[in-house]
C-alpha cells in the first residue's frame, strides 16, 4: 500500500492498494493501484472485499460471475504482532438464505503466506470466471513490481494439503503456500473445502502443521475455479520495531487478552484447547451433537489426561508471541517426541472428539490429521457427522450411511475420508441439505447451511445471530 496520507481516516483516497484482477479463462491480466473508498478499504481484508461482493448478484456460489477475492489486512505483514491473515472471500458454496441464494463469506487463517504475499508488492488478487486446466499461482516480488503468473497443476491433483505444500517447496525454496486439499478438488460434492496455509514450523520440520481459513467452502470455491495452490514468493521484509508497535505488542501479550491461550510454561492455559476445562465447569462441553450429559466424560480430553499418553509440544506462527499451538504427537517409549499427529485447538478437537463420542486422544488427532491433510473445515465436518450420527441413533432401525453411531471410530474415519474424496455428498454438503433430505431438521445445528462452533448455543442468546452474521474462523 502507498500513503500519500497521515490520516487514512479523513483522506482514504490518500492511500492506494495494489490489486491484480486475473481472469483465468483468458489468462488476461490487470494490475492497477486504486485509491481506497473509505476506511474499510484501508484496513483490508474482508472490510474491502464484501464492498466488491455486495455490487455482485450471484445465485449459485459456482457459477462464473462469482470471484475468489485474495487479499491481506493493513497490519498483515508488519511487525504489529499477530498481523499473519490472508482472507479468502467469495460468495459460499455451503452458506446461503432461506431463498436458495448463496451467502457473501470471508474466512481466514494465519500462518505466513499472507506476510510473503504482502511482501511480494500485491494487496488484492482477484480471481474471475475459471481455469480449464488445473493450475497453481505463482505471486512474485519482481523489480517491476508484483507479478502473478499461473502453472500448470496436472502433478498436483488428488494431493493433501500438505503434500501439495511439500511438493511446491522443492521449486519455491523462498516462499509460502496457500492450498487446497481433495475436498476443494471435489467441489460437486463438497462444499466445505478450507484453504491450507503454511507455517513456518512446517516448511522447517515438514510435518503438517498448517493454519487453515476453513470456513464457508473458500477451499471449494478455489477448486472449482481450478486453482489448485498459490506461492507467494519474495524475500522476507519484517520491519525494525518502532517503539508504538513495541508497546502494542507488549500489550498483546502481557495485556490479558492473550493469556489464556499462551502456552503453560509462560502461565497460560494451553491453547484454545483450555476451553475443555472452562466449560466442563459448567458442564458444557458439546457432547454427542450437542447434548452434554452432565458427566466427567469431557475430562478425558483434558490436556492432563492426554499428557499422560502423548507428547504435547507449544509453538507459534512466525514471530508471534502467544504462541497458541499445541502440537500432539505419540510418545515413544523412553519419554521422546514420536510420530506428529495433529494439533489441538477447541473447535476441531470437540468437534471430531467428544462431539462424536469419540473420547480417545490419539483417535481424535487422527481424525483431525485427516480433516486437516483433506482440506476440510473441520467444524462444518464435525457437526454434519455428529448430525448423521444422531440421525442413526433416532433410526436403529434404518441407519444412513454406513450406520456409524456415536463413538464408533472406524466407521467415522470411514465417513471423513469418503467425504474427503468427494464420494459421500451428503456429508461433504453439510448439515442442513442432509438433514432436509431426511426432514428432520430440529437437531441439525447450522445457521443458515454453515455448522456452528463448538458451543452450547443455548448458552448464548446471541449465538445463531452471529453464526447468520459472522462467522467463526480456524486459525
Ligand atoms: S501463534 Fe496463534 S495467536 Fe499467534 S499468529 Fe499464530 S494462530 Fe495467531
Amino acid at each position: 500500500m502507498r500513503f500519500l496520507t497521515t490520516d487514512p481516516a479523513a483522506e482514504p483516497s490518500n492511500v492506494l492498494y495494489k490489486r491484480c484482477t486475473f481472469d483465468l479463462r483468458t489468462g488476461e491480466q490487470r494490475m492497477e493501484e486504486i485509491p481506497c473508498r473509505n476506511l474499510e478499504d484501508v484496513l483490508g481484508g474482508f472490510g474491502r472485499s464484501f464492498q466488491d461482493l455486495a455490487e455482485r448478484k450471484i445465485e449459485n456460489a459456482y457459477c462464473d460471475e462469482n470471484p475468489l477475492i485474495v487479499n491481506t489486512g493493513l497490519l498483515t505483514g508488519s511487525s504489529a504482532m499477530t498481523g499473519m491473515r490472508t482472507y479468502f472471500s467469495g460468495y459460499s458454496p455451503i452458506k446461503g438464505s432461506k431463498a436458495g441464494l448463496p451467502a457473501a463469506m470471508w474466512s481466514t487463517g494465519s500462518g505466513k503466506f499472507g506476510a510473503k504475499f504482502k511482501w511480494t508488492g500485491l494487496d488484492e488478487l482477484i480471481f474471475e470466471n475459471r481455469s480449464e486446466q488445473p493450475v497453481y499461482v505463482v505471486i512474485k516480488e519482481t523489480d517491476v513490481g508484483p507479478q502473478v503468473e499461473l502453472k500448470p497443476a496436472e502433478h498436483l491433483l488428488g494431493l493433501s494439503t500438505h503434500d501439495k505444500i511439500m511438493v511446491l517447496q522443492k521449486d519455491y525454496a523462498d516462499a509460502h503456500f496457500a492450498a487446497i486439499g481433495q475436498a476443494g478438488e471435489n467441489w460437486q460434492n463438497n462444499f466445505m473445502g478450507a484453504v491450507a496455509l503454511s507455517t513456518e514450523n512446517q516448511l522447517k520440520e515438514k510435518e503438517d502443521k498448517c493454519r487453515f481459513a476453513g470456513r464457508g467452502g473458500m477451499g471449494s470455491l478455489m477448486g472449482y475455479k481450478n486453482i489448485l495452490a498459490l506461492v507467494a514468493q519474495s524475500s522476507d521484509k519484517m520491519k525494525p520495531l518502532s517503539e508504538a508497535v513495541k508497546k502494542v505488542n507488549v500489550n498483546v501479550i502481557k495485556g490479558g487478552g492473550s493469556a489464556r491461550i499462551q502456552p503453560i510454561r509462560c502461565g497460560g492455559g494451553g491453547g484454545t484447547w483450555a476451553a475443555y476445562d472452562v466449560l466442563q465447569e459448567f458442564h458444557a462441553v458439546p457432547v454427542n451433537n450437542f447434548r452434554p450429559q452432565g458427566n466427567a466424560v469431557p475430562e478425558k480430553l483434558f490436556r492432563e489426561n492426554v499428557e499422560k499418553e502423548y507428547d504435547i509440544k507449544s509453538q507459534a506462527c512466525y514471530r508471534c508471541g502467544i504462541t497458541c499451538h499445541n502440537n500432539i504427537s505419540e510418545k515413544n517409549a523412553d519419554g521422546s517426541k514420536g510420530e506428529f499427529l495433529a494439533k489441538f485447538d477447541y473447535e476441531p478437537l470437540n468437534l471430531l472428539s467428544t462431539n462424536i463420542g469419540v473420547h480417545d486422544a490419539g483417535q481424535a488427532a487422527r481424525l483431525i490429521q485427516l480433516s486437516d491433510n483433506y482440506g476440510m473445515d473441520a467444524i462444518s465436518l464435525g457437526v454434519t457427522i455428529s448430525y448423521a450420527l444422531s440421525y442413526n441413533e433416532r433410526h436403529p432401525q434404518a441407519t444412513i450411511l454406513n450406520g456409524a453411531t456415536f463413538g464408533d471410530y472406524e466407521k467415522i474415519r470411514e465417513l471423513i475420508i469418503q467425504a474427503g474424496e468427494g464420494k459421500l455428498p451428503e456429508i461433504g454438503q453439510g448439515s442442513m441439505r442432509l438433514s432436509e433430505s431426511l426432514s428432520e431438521t430440529s437437531y441439525a445445528y447450522h445457521v443458515k447451511g454453515l455448522e456452528i462452533a463448538a458451543y452450547q448455543p443455548e448458552t448464548n442468546p446471541g449465538y445463531a445471530w452471529a453464526s447468520a452474521h459472522r462467522w467463526w474462523l480456524i486459525v
